[in-house]
């Protein structure tokens, strides 16, 4: 009686800091006061909980209650306390003991009916309760396999304040419930490169881009293959380590999309926003007391598709840049500030026109050659500048598709070979902080991890004629390094620097003229080369 206390956990990102729930009970008019920086949706939580208790049967304190949550300084958001102030009210007021609300955090928000509701981010709360030194958390039921991907803490489900209740009193924890439905994840029906009919380019292009963390470009008419590409580039990633499953399942936690069934993410994630996505959709937001994740951050350490790029809001393309820089996006909210991961592979794509019917077999385009370029200068030079390859995709011509032959290499052969293309490269950097050819900056292209003179000098005809510029060069010499990392070479030859220029396009400009003549552009790079084949 007088004072009780147990925890709860707020949520920055997938952040969490424990918070103390302490009630006391004293003299004044009967009822209950919430401080220490609630918002909104906190004094609702007294609503809930009171609505909660007289429709389970238990009695509302008939005292003075104040309910304080520590540290008062820390921004303390969302409905998942009502559990934590609820049984700190029940301890308080006498009606239960308090032995088990010691060093337990619990996690949950009640219905009026009294029912316990399934909240987000119960995996990342967990985690920082295990981290605070706490033992054991109570979590809605719906939540409970998520809880359980934690080591070391004992999970109590709940699904009722009356079932709350029951276990303060001693009771046995109730049961899991039935085990839901397993999200189908059949390896045998995951895509796979091998269904990827000629495009001998492109698939090559993703080897390098999975290999090397390259962010991807590819322009093509409807049709061309462009999504069935990217589709299987996350089959090529690295697999997660346990760490990073667990964060990726974290912020998938957080915005509430972990499937209850299987609540581990164990390979590399897939986004693919629409255009139309808003700024908070794409990198993160939200209204209410909690801010959530954004598709960067859904698709961290794995794919985030942008198909059509040019038609998505040009101030969300551009907003993309510091998070592909840093490899996490800042939210900032009137809720306050958070962080979230946001180390993507970004696969941009575009038509080459904005009819869409350039290119295609027997389609006729009736854009100007104005609105052409008009179209593809709507993704910023920024942006671009931060794509290392770039190339153009074909729909496969008759003959490939006919030819079984050209079906290619699976996608389990070649992810073999991005791994070994990795381990080089972590080999190569480790100390330094990149862990991708992508993320070396351009002068430690030209210090520490400088190129030999006699391969950098296959780039010089194409600087001379200013068809590359010094970031263009940057761009082909990263690529150069994963190229010999997946030949297994210690650094790059001509060989290397001449392929890596003919993995990208530099100048979109030239797109136009290309797109015109139907000239594959990849003729312009190996004309930049003198004739030589790459
Ligand atoms: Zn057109």
């Amino acid at each position: 009686m007088g004072l009780a206390h147990a925890h709860s956990v707020t949520l920055s990102g997938i952040q969490g800091q424990v918070v103390e729930v302490e009630a006391d009970v004293g003299p004044g008019v009967p009822g209950v006061a919430l401080v220490g920086l609630p918002d909104t949706a906190l004094n609702e939580s007294r609503d809930r909980i009171k609505a909660a208790f007289v429709n389970s049967m238990i009695e509302w304190p008939r005292r003075r209650v104040t309910i304080n949550l520590s540290p008062a300084s820390l921004r303390k958001s969302g409905s998942h306390f009502d559990l934590a102030i609820a049984a700190t009210l029940l301890a308080a007021d006498g009606t239960v003991p308090s032995t088990r609300l010691h060093r337990t955090a619990l996690l949950g928000e009640l219905a009026l009916d009294g029912r316990v509701r399934a909240v987000r981010g119960v995996l990342p709360a967990t985690l920082a309760a295990a981290q605070a030194g706490l033992t054991r958390v109570v979590v809605p039921r719906d939540n409970v396999r998520e809880a359980r991907l934690v080591r070391d803490v004992e999970v109590v489900p709940v699904t009722t304040a009356a079932g709350l209740l029951a276990w303060l009193r001693g009771a046995e924890p109730e049961d899991d419930g039935p085990a839901p439905e397993p999200v189908a994840a059949d390896p045998a029906h995951a895509p796979d490169l091998s269904d990827v009919a000629g495009q001998q380019q492109a698939r090559f292009a993703l080897e390098v881009a999975a290999s090397g963390g390259h962010h991807v470009f590819l322009l093509g008419p409807p049709g061309g293959g462009k999504t069935m590409l990217a589709e299987r580039l996350p089959g090529l990633l690295p697999a997660l380590t346990d760490q990073e499953s667990l964060e990726v399942s974290a912020i998938h936690s957080v915005a509430g999309i972990l499937p209850a069934g299987q609540p581990l993410v164990s390979s590399p994630p897939f986004r693919a926003p629409h255009h139309s996505a808003t700024m908070p959709a794409l990198l993160g937001g939200g209204g209410g007391g909690s801010i959530r994740p954004g598709e960067i951050s859904l698709a961290h350490r794995g794919t985030l598709f942008l198909d059509e790029a040019p038609e998505f809001d040009r101030r969300t393309l551009d907003a993309l840049r510091q998070p592909l820089e840093s490899g996490s996006v800042v939210v900032s909210r009137a809720a306050g500030e958070a962080r979230f991961p946001a180390r993507v592979v970004l696969v941009l794509a575009a038509n080459p026109c904005p009819c869409g019917g350039a290119q295609t077999i027997g389609g006729v385009c009736e854009c100007t050659s104005l609105q052409r370029r008009r179209y593809l200068h709507r993704m910023s030079g920024p942006l671009l500048d931060r794509v290392d390859l770039r190339l153009t995709v074909y729909a496969a011509t008759r003959a490939e598709l006919l030819d079984d032959l050209v079906r290619g290499e699976s996608t389990a052969l070649v992810a073999q070979r991005v791994a070994a293309a990795r381990e080089r490269m972590e080999r190569r950097l480790a100390g330094t902080p990149w862990r991708t050819n992508a993320e070396v900056p351009g002068r430690e292209l030209r210090n520490r991890f400088a190129v030999p003179a006699a391969a950098r000098a296959v780039l010089s005809p194409a600087v001379e004629r200013g068809a590359l510029s010094a970031r263009g060069v940057d761009r082909v010499l990263r690529v150069a390094w994963t190229l010999a990392d997946l030949a297994g070479v210690d650094v790059p030859t001509a060989d290397e620097t001449a392929r890596a220029l003919s993995l990208r396009v530099d100048d979109l400009r030239r797109v136009d003229v290309d797109v015109r003549s139907s000239r594959p552009l990849d003729a312009a790079a190996r004309a930049a080369l003198g004739g030589r084949r790459a």
